[in-house]
């Protein structure tokens, strides 16, 4: 999955702006698609075309204390939690009138809500779980242990994620998946660079988890064992992990196993046994993602010491719950979490982590209720329509590609009639039936729901893929392709001004929505998903020579973001960013053919001064517009395969002609590329 904005990070950011705003809104609040009042206009568009079009919202949108960043997206994140707020203050209220889902979810958050019951139960709700741990007497119980901890927390947090997803030869096939996991920090480099500042981090981070393994009551030398052990193991196995950019080439995931094969890699885990207690006894067939990382795990087994074992399990129970246990666990994991790491000065106000986690962990039921309020089927017909204009500029765009030889022009035809375009809200909602719900039992909820999701996703083992699904909720501001659905996915909470704007003309509509919709269109074709085929098959349907010029224009992406500073002396590790980089592009490309087409013939005016080519860019940009904090920056160096917003914008921008005729920039001029990139 790849996404337009920042993926919402766990602990559920957004504003408290000022304690008077703090309530629920009955309606999404108007912004334009245009804000000409967000601009910069003493800034010249040659020059800095972000400064021009973002320049007033910078200054005007500082950063929220409980942020780690502040977006058009995120703010409209934050509108979208507000209006799902009074919904569920309402819902919360138990009445008769209530149906099955709004049942669920208003007693969902209920119970979060209930700080008080919260404080009082402490960390009483691990009892069962550290009682588990505390039994354990050797490998098989591990595996035994780890096949309950898996279904009641999610995996990835204990040693290895294991889930399900479409076999990488049939994509019609949901087979099981074993990947790599088991580390605290965001990412495996953090465990390997030298820098003095990733050294800072690993020594705050062993310092957290000290404070954790204290607040579960170990006395401060064991808890001071407990996370050098944690550290230790963590190391080991992100040394073990593939980096991200290594990641991004699907050949590097693919490795299809017989149980007996994955047995053979890692002998001293029982898989019999943690097969049997995840429910699936009769799979045969698994798909290890990194076997290095296997290897490294049975050398961990082998090696750790039981009591080490213990810490380990401990400590990432606590991480994980943390955010459902009393103050002084949700403070700590704070501290360090978004604090420490992002920069975050403040939590966000109780209710819009609770909002915010019912949207995670009952999403589709909460939908129901968004898009019933916040989406009518004319927003979604006049989506519908522009994602078919996008797709039709494709077409035309890939006959007309000078590079690319018949055969494979055929083939990406194919592949790009076969998208399925997925806007709005599924066809076919979740049930969420076997989730019990209590509106006195916060913690308790929430495993429920995990263990839902948990079994539902394994369910889904031997089974043909639901083309119906989506990997994200309606609320969400974001958008994503799946190479292996081979479809495209537009979330309601995505369609609504300032991002699509009904109220406004065509010109910044298809600069900025137009252009998400091109983007996730090129993901299908970017460095990672033109590896697949029109089933979303892993299958190079590439002639050699095609397949060397698509490298050596993608080369030119490359070098030109590796050039970008995000923080400090910081580049944008521009491998990383590839893909999202030349979707950025592409889409913009594909938005500006469909909207010539859409406009053809139409006398159009000029609007507060601007031009409508002007306003089709302006429109682009200011969906873009941010504020990052250095820290939240640095954890993106890392980890996120998005470029900072302002090469989002300027770096496409130098690439487009038709830019620089609308804002008349001279060869030169830095919104000028000296030699222009193109892909597609
Ligand atoms: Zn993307």
């Amino acid at each position: 999955m790849r996404a337009r904005a920042i993926l919402i990070i766990i602990v559920l950011s957004v504003a408290m702006t000022q304690g008077a705003q703090d309530r629920p809104i009955g309606s999404l609040p108007y912004t334009p698609s245009l804000d000409v009042k967000a601009m910069d206009t003493q800034a010249d568009p040659c020059v800095d075309f972000y400064q021009y079009s973002c320049g007033t919202w910078m200054k005007t949108n500082t950063i929220p204390p409980d942020q780690a960043s502040w977006s058009v997206y995120r703010k409209l994140y934050d509108d979208n939690l507000r209006f799902l707020w009074g919904i569920l203050d309402d819902l919360s209220k138990p009445r008769s009138t209530r149906n099955a889902n709004q049942q669920k979810i208003g007693d969902f958050f209920a119970a979060c809500m209930d700080e008080a019951a919260v404080e009082r139960l402490g960390s009483a709700p691990l009892k069962p779980a550290l009682d588990e741990i505390a039994a354990l007497n050797g490998p098989q119980g591990l595996a035994v242990l780890l096949a309950h901890e898996h279904l009641t927390y999610g995996s990835s947090g204990f040693l290895f994620d294991f889930g399900s997803s479409q076999d990488y030869n049939d994509a019609e096939q949901v087979i099981a998946f074993a990947w790599a996991g088991g580390l605290g920090l965001p990412d495996r480099d953090y465990y390997t660079k030298p820098e003095t500042a990733s050294e800072e981090i690993r020594q705050k981070y062993v310092a957290h988890v000290q404070r954790m393994l204290e607040l579960l009551g170990d006395p401060p030398d064991q808890a001071r064992a407990g996370a050098a052990a944690v550290m230790r193991l963590e190391t080991a196995l992100a040394k073990a992990s593939l980096t991200r950019v290594e990641s991004r080439d699907p050949y590097n995931l693919s490795h299809r196993m017989t149980r007996a094969q994955l047995q053979s890699l890692t002998p001293s885990f029982d898989w019999d046994r943690y097969f049997s207690g995840v429910g699936l006894s009769r799979v045969q067939t698994v798909n290890v993602t990194e076997p290095a990382f296997y290897k490294a795990l049975e050398r961990e087994l082998k090696g750790t010491s039981l009591a080490d074992w213990k810490h380990y399990l401990r400590w990432h129970l606590v991480d994980t719950m943390s955010p459902y246990l009393s103050a002084k666990f949700e403070e700590a994991n704070f501290d360090f979490f978004s604090r420490t790491l992002r920069g975050v000065q403040q939590q966000p106000p109780r209710w819009k982590r609770c909002v915010g986690l019912v949207d995670r962990m009952l999403g589709e039921a909460l939908g129901r209720e968004f898009v019933s309020r916040a989406f009518s089927p004319d927003m979604k017909q006049r989506t519908v329509r522009m994602t078919q204009q996008i797709e039709d500029a494709m077409e035309r765009d890939i006959r007309s590609l000078t590079w690319m030889s018949a055969a494979t022009r055929q083939r990406a035809l194919e592949k790009l009639r076969a998208i399925r375009n997925k806007v709005g809200y599924p066809d076919r909602w979740r049930d969420y039936g076997p989730v019990r719900v209590r509106p006195d039992d916060f913690a308790g909820n929430v495993e429920r729901a995990v263990t839902f999701d948990v079994r539902r996703t394994l369910g889904k083992i031997g089974k043909p893929v639901d083309h119906t699904e989506w990997s994200m909720t309606p609320a969400t501001v974001n958008a994503y392709y799946d190479a292996q659905m081979n479809d495209i996915n537009f979330p309601a909470g995505v369609l609504q001004p300032p991002l699509y704007d009904a109220k406004m003309d065509d010109a910044p509509n298809y600069g900025n929505t137009g252009g998400t919709i091109g983007h996730e269109l090129t993901h299908g074709f970017d460095d990672e998903g033109r590896q697949f085929d029109a089933k979303g098959n892993l299958r190079d349907w590439w002639t050699k020579d095609d397949a060397e010029q698509f490298t050596t224009r993608a080369a030119c992406i490359v070098d030109q973001y590796s050039k970008y500073t995000v923080v400090d002396d910081i580049k944008i590790n521009s491998k990383l960013t590839l893909g999202e980089d030349v979707a950025d592009l592409g889409g913009e490309i594909l938005a500006w053919m469909a909207w010539k087409t859409e406009v053809a013939g139409k006398a159009l005016d000029s609007r507060d001064g601007f031009t409508p080519e002007q306003r089709f860019f302006i429109g682009f940009a200011q969906w873009a517009c941010e504020n990052q904090r250095p820290e939240n920056l640095r954890v993106s160096a890392i980890t996120n395969p998005h470029s900072p917003g302002k090469y989002r914008i300027n770096g496409v921008v130098v690439n487009m002609p038709e830019f620089q005729e609308a804002f008349k920039c001279k060869a030169g001029q830095p919104m000028v590329a000296e030699k222009a990139c193109r892909v597609w």
